[in-house]
């Protein structure tokens, strides 16, 4: 579909989402992923604080973290050396982690964090 963002998700994302989300709602859950666009990147805020480089959508009572290459690279290069985002393609979105609200982020991913490698 025209505007939707390429994605990658991170070894933890995948752990997790077995763990979080129900065998029933994984499909429509990496169903709305693929359908973020780049509209919606711009219209979800960053959050806050240590986490100020990553972005959150809510899927149910998860929490999905995720950043967006071009911001990574384009504001936060100087702060967080993340050697994930390819230069050439920064119009892509990395999944990093999914929480259940409340617990959301306890495992915080702290700046100059190395993803695990092993992307699908
Ligand atoms: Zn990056």
């Amino acid at each position: 579909m025209s505007g939707t963002l390429p994605i990658a998700y991170t070894e933890d994302f995948k752990n997790n989402f077995k763990i979080y989300v129900k065998k029933n709602k994984r499909k429509n859950v990496i169903y709305e992923l693929n359908h973020i666009t780049l509209i919606d990147v711009k219209r979800i805020t960053n959050l806050k604080g240590p986490l100020k480089f990553f972005k959150r959508i809510t899927y149910g009572s998860s929490r999905i973290l995720f950043l967006y290459c071009r911001q990574c690279f384009e504001e936060f290069a100087k702060y967080f050396n993340c050697e994930q985002c390819d230069t050439n393609s920064l119009d892509q979105l990395i999944i990093l982690d999914i929480h259940p609200r409340g617990t959301a982020y306890r495992k915080t991913i702290k700046p100059g964090f190395k993803f695990s490698t092993n992307w699908r």
